[in-house]
């Protein structure tokens, strides 16, 4: 949720797979089509490349890349290919159609090279030969340097393993090429993985590192008369609104934050008892509504200071900082003043 900068650290262990993908693509469009099978295997056998050398290990591989160099739309497919990658901001906004999405052999290509390839280890040798780890690991271990929390919701941790998963943000079944390119995946919390693999995903919708979702997005709290709920609203109109409304179609939040939110009620009473404390400290004689005003005030300032510096690093910070702006609201600051001045009021 929260625009992080992935770009340095990811980059390492991604430019592992764009390199593989060009090294793919260059050797199927030098290949002619009219090469038989067999030419084509000898070639591959006999070529000391990082793609043949891998090739020559795995026979899957192999039999993609001869598919490949002998199917009638290999330009097609070279084009779509940096169609998505290039113009990825767009299929974001517009929801492009990909081209390879009825390619069935394109399918199950790149989801050989996602599952399977990507981890095997004579693959690792020749694209990542200084590490122990997998990609998907490393993956994992760049992005968890930058952000604790999961980019979706920013409500549950993305620390351990077994909480995290890899996801494809536009979906492999129809973004087929993007299986592997590193802007398409993200490090994510299993519950927002699977709902990103269960739900349609409308366009235009917010991606988490390509958009400042945080700041387009104004939580609207329900705390005085039940049901108490937080709903994501647009901060402008146009097509952040729709960029919202199917963020949340996406993702449900308005329905898990509203679950959540007791932790605000535990919130504000903290908060009131803060201002107590200081209020019995300061208050000279007299009951003062001004300085509760006053203290009430510093007491949140200091409170969105504290949070603002965990953005992307401990859950509901989203959540939290949007609450404390909303008590700063002239009308909300009234109302908590009179509760602590009539409930503390001391005789
Ligand atoms: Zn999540």
């Amino acid at each position: 949720m929260w625009n992080l900068n992935l770009e340095s650290a990811v980059n390492k262990t991604t430019k592992k797979l764009d390199e593989f993908i060009s090294d793919f693509f260059e050797w199927v469009i030098i290949n002619k089509l009219t090469k038989s099978p067999y030419e084509l295997e000898k070639e591959i056998k006999n070529c000391s490349s990082k793609l043949c050398k891998v090739a020559q290990q795995n026979p899957t591989l192999r039999k993609f890349m001869i598919e490949f160099t002998k199917s009638k739309y290999k330009f097609e497919i070279l084009y779509d290919y940096f169609y998505q990658v290039d113009k990825y901001d767009e299929i974001l906004e517009q929801g492009t159609k990909s081209y390879s999405e009825n390619l069935q052999f394109v399918k199950d290509c790149f989801d050989y090279f996602y599952s399977n390839l990507i981890e095997n280890e004579t693959f690792l040798i020749q694209y990542q030969p200084n590490s122990e780890m997998s990609i998907k690991n490393n993956f994992r271990n760049a992005v968890k340097s930058v952000y604790r929390v999961c980019p979706y919701c920013d409500l549950k941790e993305v620390v351990h393993s077994s909480d995290i998963s890899i996801d494809h943000f536009l979906p492999k079944s129809k973004y087929p090429l993007l299986s592997i390119n590193s802007t398409n995946l993200i490090v994510s919390c299993s519950g927002c993985n699977d709902r990103i693999k269960r739900a349609s995903i409308y366009f235009p919708i917010f991606h988490p590192f390509k958009h400042r979702i945080n700041e387009n997005i104004d939580l609207k709290f329900n705390i005085y008369l039940p049901p108490y709920s937080i709903k994501l609203l647009p901060k402008t109109m146009g097509i952040v609104k729709e960029q919202v409304e199917n963020y949340e179609l996406l993702f449900n939040l308005n329905e898990t934050y509203s679950e959540r939110i007791n932790i605000l009620f535990y919130e504000l009473q903290k908060l009131r008892g803060k201002v107590k404390k200081s209020y019995i400290k300061q208050r000279a004689g007299r009951n003062n509504k001004s300085l509760i005003k006053t203290l009430l005030t510093m007491e949140i300032e200091q409170a969105i200071e504290d949070k603002r510096l965990l953005k992307g690093k401990m859950q509901f910070s989203k959540l939290y900082l949007d609450f404390y702006n909303y008590l700063l609201e002239e009308n909300i600051l009234k109302k908590q003043v009179n509760y602590i001045y009539f409930n503390n009021r001391i005789q």
